[in-house]
């Protein structure tokens, strides 16, 4: 696992190649607002050294980046007036996944905002899952 990634937009955020709204620092970990935002004060949170998921990130860095989360997302809210939040990671590009360097998003959320989350709807939808057999292989997969 490299460091830094000298392809990855975020590392390079990091190094101050490329700028960013950077709203919180220390030193193992880096927020700063998204470029496009899905609400005012949509936030990434971000390891400062480069790994590109969940399963990849060792676990001494996720307990660091989720010790963070709740510090960053109060300034978020507290800061936007928001209402709540929604936390995000995505991994892989089926998942929408396009920045292959960890991050969680911090979305600022309002009563009637209209924003969704895409994947809350297939609970409505077509999907059929004999759930015994499901959690049979999830278990079995451990
Ligand atoms: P993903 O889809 O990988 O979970 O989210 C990546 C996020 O990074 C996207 O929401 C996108 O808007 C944001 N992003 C991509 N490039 C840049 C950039 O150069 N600067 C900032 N601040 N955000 C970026
Ligand atoms: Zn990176």
């Amino acid at each position: 696992m490299a460091e830094k990634d000298p392809n990855c937009i975020f590392c390079k955020i990091v190094s101050g190649e490329l700028g960013a709204e950077k709203v919180y620092e220390d030193d193992e970990v880096l927020a700063f607002l998204d470029i496009h935002p899905s609400s005012r004060g949509h936030t990434l949170l971000i390891p400062k050294q480069h790994y590109d998921g969940l399963l990849s990130t060792p676990p001494e860095m996720l307990q660091t980046l989720v010790a963070a989360l709740p510090k960053v997302a109060s300034a978020v809210v507290t800061g936007t007036g928001a209402e709540g939040f929604n936390v995000l990671q995505s991994n892989g590009p089926c998942s929408g996944q396009m920045v292959f360097h960890i991050h969680f998003h911090i979305v600022p959320r309002n009563s009637g905002d209209g924003i969704g989350l895409g994947f809350r709807s297939a609970l409505g939808g077509p999907i059929e899952d004999d759930l015994s057999k499901t959690a049979e292989a999830v278990r079995a997969a451990f």
